[in-house]
């Protein structure tokens, strides 16, 4: 290591910072992060500056830069815009010992900014020494995914309880004590929001002198998965999969996924596929709800989002029924996933404004959907598992009134490496299926504008639509 990583202590200490424009603004910005006194050195302040000013956040301070501007700063920051000047200044700074900071010099520089991961008070401060910025924002993105964002919260009440410990946690308990804390139920209650639970939590178990010797609530967390690729989960999905202890997934999710999960944890394929009963709901409502009982983190990972054709309410339904916490965090529907792979919005204004998730297959004794309803004019229609009912679709569509010109665009298995599109009228749907062999999973997106509506009346009564299983 060229340079020694170490965190200063600000409180009551100056940092000066010499500029006045924008690169010495970026600078202040990181400073007020902490407690430090700021003296801006320049002869004029942008806006911003002169709003910290005017806070009493900083000084400024109009005179020429001398040796002695920098003889108590625990830090100085040059950023004037002007290279030569910088140096120069640089050069005073460093004269009496000051630790120097000279923007895009590194070869003047005593120290550099590290990329910052922040939930004060825990920062994590990430440096290539200069080699590779770029590899640093990466990491620090895959920190961020890793941390959730009220972490700094949690840790700050978890300090806040550190005395209290000490004094009612027998010293050989205390280790545990924070292990659970961290990594059990009170940073998870707090990660979820339940911030008096969560110090509910802590303050029991110090009450009784430790943390409790088993932990038996279990949550299940109805995650999704998002289309296809890894980059489109949420935070808290990812977050979500760091902590289970068992994830139940099925067909469509992406192996890519599952990697996000912690390596020690249990992953269960339910293989569900349209139709397919290899694992029928009810089993898998059993099996979710028994991990969880067992004191298990679980997550039930599907495709897209949990609550769109995702039997969510079965399983929130058998979680509720025996107690136990269920959440949902939603994800990127195939919808929304299919129309951004092609780069194209879901809603046009003046030609869609509104769009309808509906299911090619229904539930067998179902009765049909009202075709003419889904798709009036200024409905951009996204059908799900449709594949196999194109031929139906097409017709049912065309018998509601919708304009044999609409158009259609099919898109399989977006956002993923086997990613495809095709484009067609509505009349040509089928024959586009049949011809291109369409496979699932692939989304049916039928735009009806406003702009082009030749109204057909309805010619024959809608076909059934029943899943074939
Ligand atoms: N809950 C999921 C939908 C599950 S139903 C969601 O919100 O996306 C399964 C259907 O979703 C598939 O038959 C297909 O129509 C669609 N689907 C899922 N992933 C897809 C993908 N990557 N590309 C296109 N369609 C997809």
């Amino acid at each position: 290591m060229k340079t020694f990583p170490m965190f200063l202590r600000m409180t009551g200490r100056t940092v000066v910072i010499a500029g006045g424009g924008e690169q010495a603004a970026q600078k202040a910005r990181l400073v007020l992060k902490t407690e430090a006194r700021i003296v801006l050195l320049a002869d004029t302040l942008d806006d911003e500056l002169e709003t910290l000013v005017a806070d009493g956040r900083a000084t400024h301070c109009t005179e020429a830069p001398t040796a002695s501007h920098f003889a108590d700063a625990a830090l100085a920051f040059i950023a004037t815009g002007c290279p030569a000047r910088d140096a120069a200044i640089a050069a005073l700074a460093q004269a009496v010992g000051c630790t120097t900071n000279v923007v895009d010099q590194p070869d003047l520089c005593d120290a550099y900014t590290p990329s910052i991961v922040d939930r004060d008070p825990l920062v994590v401060a990430i440096g290539t020494e200069g080699a590779a910025p770029v590899l640093a924002r990466q990491v620090k993105t895959k920190i961020e995914t890793m941390l959730e964002p009220r972490l700094g919260d949690f840790t700050a009440m978890a300090g806040r309880m550190r005395e209290a410990v000490a004094r009612r946690v027998p010293k050989p308990a205390r280790r545990a004590f924070w292990r659970w804390a961290f990594s059990d139920a009170p940073r998870r209650l707090h990660a979820a929001g339940a911030e008096r639970d969560a110090a509910k939590a802590l303050k029991d178990a110090i009450a009784q002198g430790g943390a409790p010797g088993t932990v038996t609530e279990g949550l299940i967390s109805l995650v999704g998965a998002g289309p296809g690729a890894r980059d489109l989960l949420t935070l808290r999905a990812v977050q979500r999969l760091q902590e289970a202890d068992v994830i139940f997934y099925d067909r469509l999710v992406d192996p890519d996924v599952l990697e996000l999960a912690r390596r020690d944890a249990e992953r269960i394929f339910v293989g569900k596929e349209v139709g397919a009963s290899s694992w029928p709901q009810h089993k898998i409502d059993a099996v979710i709800v028994a991990a969880a009982r067992k004191g298990q983190r679980v997550v039930r990972l599907k495709s897209g989002d949990p609550g769109i054709f995702g039997r969510a309410t079965e399983e929130l339904a058998a979680a509720r029924d025996h107690g136990i916490a269920v959440e949902i965090v939603p994800g990127v529907t195939a919808a929304s996933g299919s129309a951004a792979a092609r780069g194209r919005s879901l809603t046009e204004r003046g030609e869609t404004d509104r769009v309808i998730f509906a299911t090619g297959t229904c539930r067998a004794g179902d009765s049909a959907p009202d075709w003419g309803a889904l798709c009036t004019p200024g409905t951009t229609l996204a059908l799900y598992m449709g594949v196999a009912k194109a031929a139906e679709i097409e017709a049912n569509l065309l018998a509601a009134g919708v304009p044999s010109s609409a158009e259609v665009e099919i898109t399989c298995s977006a956002s993923t490496p086997a990613e495809r599109h095709l484009a067609c009228t509505l009349s040509d749907l089928a024959k586009t299926v049949a011809s291109e062999e369409v496979s699932n999973p692939a989304i049916i997106l039928v735009r009806h504008s406003k702009l082009r509506t030749e109204v057909i009346a309805p010619t024959q009564p809608p076909l059934s639509l029943v899943a074939t299983a």
